[in-house]
């Protein structure tokens, strides 16, 4: 599982940052490396704790039994006496990564069983032409990971003008910009990539590299991008030589037609831009966060050879492979011999996005109740992932000043309207009614002053909240009941 050299691939290496190439691999692990040269080599080399002084020999996992015909619901419903399936890792039992192996020093693309089982599962949903799996600390290390390997002081990033600020604030430190790309309900609208891409001033600096994007269920539009739009925008970044960080951690949480009450557990997931990288220009990350549990800090980065070396001197700089109890826990799930093994684990996710589906349709139900009746927000529906985007009817509020209408042509520079303040304002009401959301505001992507967009200043167009169907039903239910209390005080204001 190893790099491996394919000639029918692009050579990228351009795109790799300063700190990426002078970053030398760490010598200790090329050292470590030279003990597997021949059996029976005898090994003086490593500071290596012997198993024998670990003070644990066997962990135990309850895991939920995947015999159901819908997993989820079942683990769910009977809560402590649902069936399950118990999993072992052991000194001196047999198991498929045993704990002499599990809890030791190993490389930085991760223990050969966790990489070897992950690289199973991204071929079996995937099929990327010759992509090597790098383990990591879940989607946001891969990622700041992604960034580091690819970005020089002084660079422009691509991204959705509204995007995961979690992310999109990490690169900043590293001397990073941002240069929007405009989203309608569709995400990313690929005839924008390609006007930002055509029309770049070079005054600014070089043209953006690097498009990051999440396909699925984006955060916080909740939006998801169809088949087409990938293809074209996987040809733009062709066109354009782009690198794109695909970030996926919704794509097992696709929902059916938008009217169905249930999901049929056989849909096909939307093909990824990995299905279509041939040139080897998609680093995609994925985590267990959401199809697991997001503690278990464990992810991977799939991407072509020279990336993934580069990845590994990176993680062998700084964190070191992920930790030994969940690569464990994850290879024994997959291919140990209680395991769930990837037919197990692919009934558990589409189970496991028909219960969102279910929850989806409770919030739409909830919303359509509590809030759409007052005529003042709009809810978008989600095709995949867990948020819901809901627009406020702030044209039909009494104090809005200007017009939240683009005016095309309109040379006006800065903010037509004060929708950022009121937006503010109806944040702080619901804080106040005991209701938590997320604004807006926070999602916009952070640019420059001098790079915004005079002509629709993003001020006007924050009148959008992120709501989440990830909770418990009682959370959704006070929640919107909540927001459309607020919304209807608030609009109802005349100070
Ligand atoms: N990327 C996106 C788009 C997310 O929504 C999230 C979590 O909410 C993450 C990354 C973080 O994932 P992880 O827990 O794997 O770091």
């Amino acid at each position: 599982f190893g790099p491996s050299c394919n000639v029918s691939q692009v050579d990228l290496s351009h795109h790799l940052s300063s700190e990426a190439r002078m970053r030398k691999p760490n010598p200790m692990k090329e050292i470590w490396k030279l003990t597997r040269r021949k059996p029976n080599m005898v090994s003086l080399a490593n500071g290596d704790p012997h198993f024998s002084l670990y003070p644990m020999r066997r962990i135990e996992y309850e895991m939920a039994s995947i015999e159901e015909a819908d997993p989820v619901a079942a683990w769910r419903k009977a809560g402590p006496s649902a069936a399950s399936t118990k999993l072992v890792s052991s000194t001196y039992e047999p198991c498929a990564l045993p704990l002499q192996t599990g809890l030791q020093y190993s490389h930085g693309a991760g223990l050969p069983d966790c990489q070897r089982v992950v690289t199973e599962l991204t071929k079996f949903y995937h099929n990327p032409p010759d992509h090597v799996c790098t383990l990591a600390l879940g989607n946001s290390d891969g990622i700041a990971k992604c960034f580091r390997l690819l970005g020089e002081r002084g660079d422009y990033f691509l991204a959705d003008e509204f995007s995961f600020s979690s992310i999109t604030n990490v690169p900043l430190a590293q001397g990073i910009k941002w240069a929007g790309v405009k989203m309608d309900d569709g995400g990313m609208i690929p005839e924008d990539l390609e006007n930002v891409l055509a029309n770049w001033d070079t005054a600014r600096g070089r043209r953006p590299h690097v498009l990051y994007i999440v396909p699925c269920g984006q955060n916080p539009t909740g939006s998801t991008l169809s088949v087409e739009r990938r293809k074209q925008i996987y040809e733009i970044s062709q066109r354009f030589d782009l690198m794109i960080i695909e970030d996926d951690p919704y794509y097992f949480l696709q929902y059916d037609s938008l009217s169905a009450s249930t999901t049929d557990f056989s849909t096909p997931f939307v093909p990824s831009l990995l299905s279509m990288d041939t040139d080897g220009r998609v680093l995609r990350v994925d985590s267990f966060s959401k199809i697991m549990a997001p503690g278990m800090r464990l992810g991977w980065i799939t991407s072509s050879a020279l990336f993934h070396t580069h990845l590994v001197s990176y993680t062998d700089a700084s964190t070191h492979h992920p930790h030994g109890f969940g690569q464990m826990l994850i290879t024994e799930l997959l291919s140990g011999p209680k395991g769930w093994q990837i037919e197990g684990f692919d009934r558990w996710v589409r189970s496991l996005r028909a219960e969102y589906h279910r929850r989806r349709a409770l919030f739409l139900t909830l919303f359509e109740r509590e809030v759409a009746p007052t005529g003042l927000a709009r809810a978008a529906v989600p095709e995949a992932g867990m948020f819901v985007w809901i627009r406020i009817a702030l044209e039909r509020h009494p104090r809005l000043r200007g017009d939240l209408r683009r005016v095309p042509g309109g040379d006006r520079a800065g903010p037509r309207t004060n929708c950022a303040a009121l937006m503010e304002e109806l944040f702080e009401r619901c804080l106040d009614a005991g209701l938590v959301i997320m604004p807006a505001s926070i999602f916009a992507l952070p640019v420059d002053a001098k790079d915004a967009d005079v002509e629709d200043p993003v001020e006007d167009r924050l009148n959008y909240l992120r709501a989440t169907f990830a909770g418990t039903e009682e959370a959704m239910e006070q929640g919107l009941a909540i927001l459309g209390q607020t919304l209807r005080e608030f609009f109802a204001d005349e100070q």
